[in-house]
């Protein structure tokens, strides 16, 4: 999921708005603004894409100087919209809208407890369980009960949340997802404040990028200013390095690292591992193309675009009869015939997941002409699931965790798979940050205290 909030601007709406728009890689399945104008707090949500839904009619009906909103990540299951944030609570401590990025993972004994207290769920969203535990702190200031509810949960959250007059932003201690605050200067006036889970809405909204909300940090901006405190600490970063390998662009910072700088650096790295003669390197769009141009620059071999990607393949797009089994994938995208034919072709993707996208692209390379097929993985193995926010599928469904690479390899008819290590991911990431990364889809280790499978709600990150 994608967050955006901005405060103390006289059109808030379309702040919000425009950030959105550049988070829309974040989530497509549903989006929402709510604004505040110091007396109401108004919030509209759709299913969809942020263009489709904020029309300048319904940007209209949003009045207020402050604004948060959200753009919602596919996930199976549950009843869309309803699922859908920014979510509105009405509690002792007045109206409270949130809206949130990550997965929670210790919800089942936390949800229970609040119903046990009289809590009146709304959605069966994950999210709503901080609000609702805002709502029935006992401690005294609005402030010390979101520090106090937020230090009560566990696993990935980047949150954004809104009153009628204030807007906070907060970071898991763990930093499992982005999150990062900028400011746009008003020469003779207030700052207008921002936050974005990704650097890159800045850039539309003609921000200038501050720094990261730290994990365990909350933030608070009021028409006194930003003020910040601590809800956590004592626990290690873990911040999610599939951010660098896929989830980001590459034209945002994340954890304080150029996500271009990083891929770039993993398709160097990949090539330096496992070279192998060709005659060209071939991303597969749009997922691979900068790891690609890291592995061409480092191995000397010519970087081409072999396969061109169908921008205009939306959502909705109904399949007549699906008699052609490759057609989803030829929808998105088709081989450039004269330059792949009778070559050796590197073909370079992010990741392998279930390997049934990836069998078809190999077969279409190959039949395209192509004389070999070498596919390279610019991260290692995804061997388990994501229960912080990342919509990978259960284990039994994920290639790499039931089969050898060999296996694999023969599965999607390469001449040769390789992936890249796990000390070359870290490295590619790391720069001079020394970040701490959760790795946990690569090894099996989670970084949270306990997983129960079976109290993960549908995910909604
Ligand atoms: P597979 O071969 O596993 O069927 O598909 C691999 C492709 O899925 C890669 O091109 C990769 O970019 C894409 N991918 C990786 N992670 C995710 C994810 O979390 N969600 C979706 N929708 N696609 C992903
Ligand atoms: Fe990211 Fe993988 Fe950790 Fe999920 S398990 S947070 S995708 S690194
Ligand atoms: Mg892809």
């Amino acid at each position: 999921c994608g967050v955006v909030a901005v405060h103390g601007h006289p059109d808030a709406a379309r702040q919000v708005y425009l950030g959105l728009y550049a988070l829309q890689h974040r989530g497509q399945e549903s989006a929402g603004i709510a604004t505040a104008d110091g007396k109401n707090l108004s919030n509209i949500k759709g299913m969809g894409l942020v263009a489709d839904i904020f029309t300048d009619d319904v940007l209209n009906k949003l009045h207020g100087d402050m604004a948060i909103g959200h753009t919602r990540y596919s996930t199976t299951g549950d009843s869309a919209l309803l699922n859908a944030q920014p979510i509105r609570v009405e509690s002792t401590k007045g109206l409270i809208a949130i809206a949130h990025n990550g997965n929670l993972v210790n919800l089942g004994n936390v949800r229970s407890r609040l119903e046990r207290d009289g809590a009146f769920f709304q959605t069966t969203s994950d999210s709503e369980i901080i609000v609702q535990l805002i709502a029935h702190s006992r401690a005294g200031t609005l402030v010390d009960a979101i520090a106090d509810s937020l230090s009560q949960v566990d696993g990935a959250f980047s949150i954004v949340m809104m009153t009628r007059d204030r807007v906070f932003a907060a970071r898991d201690p763990r930093g499992f997802r982005p999150l990062s605050m900028g400011v746009i200067e008003n020469p003779g006036g207030q700052d207008t404040v921002v936050f974005a889970s990704e650097t890159c809405a800045f850039d539309l909204l003609r921000a200038k990028f501050v720094r990261d909300v730290e994990p365990g940090e909350l933030v608070m901006v009021t028409q006194d200013g930003v003020t910040s405190r601590r809800f956590s600490s004592g626990v290690e970063q873990s911040s999610c390095i599939f951010e660098h390998v896929y989830f980001a662009r590459p034209d945002s910072k994340i954890y304080n690292r150029w996500v271009q700088e990083s891929r770039e650096e993993m398709g160097r790295q990949l090539a330096r591992e496992s070279g192998v003669p060709a005659d060209l390197v071939v991303p597969v769009p749009d997922s691979g193309v900068t790891a690609a141009i890291g592995y061409a620059a480092e191995s000397g071999i010519p970087f081409r675009f072999g396969l061109i990607r169908n921008h205009y393949v939306g959502r909705t797009f109904i399949e007549p009869e699906q008699r052609v089994r490759d057609f989803g994938v030829k929808l998105k995208l088709n081989p450039v015939r004269n330059l792949l034919e009778g070559k050796r072709i590197i073909l370079i993707d992010d990741s392998i997941i279930r390997g049934t996208t990836s069998r078809k692209i190999v077969r279409m390379v190959r039949a395209a002409g192509a004389k070999e097929v070498h596919l390279r993985i610019s991260c290692p193995p995804t061997v388990s699931p994501c229960y912080y926010g990342v919509d990978t599928p259960r284990k039994s469904e994920l290639i790499a965790a039931n089969n050898s690479i060999a296996e694999i390899r023969n599965y999607i008819e390469a001449d040769s798979l390789a992936y890249l290590s796990l000390d070359g991911l870290k490295q590619a990431c790391d720069g001079e940050e020394h970040n701490k990364f959760c790795v946990a889809c690569y090894t099996g280790e989670y970084p949270t205290q306990w997983v129960d499978v079976e109290d993960i709600l549908p995910a909604a990150a």
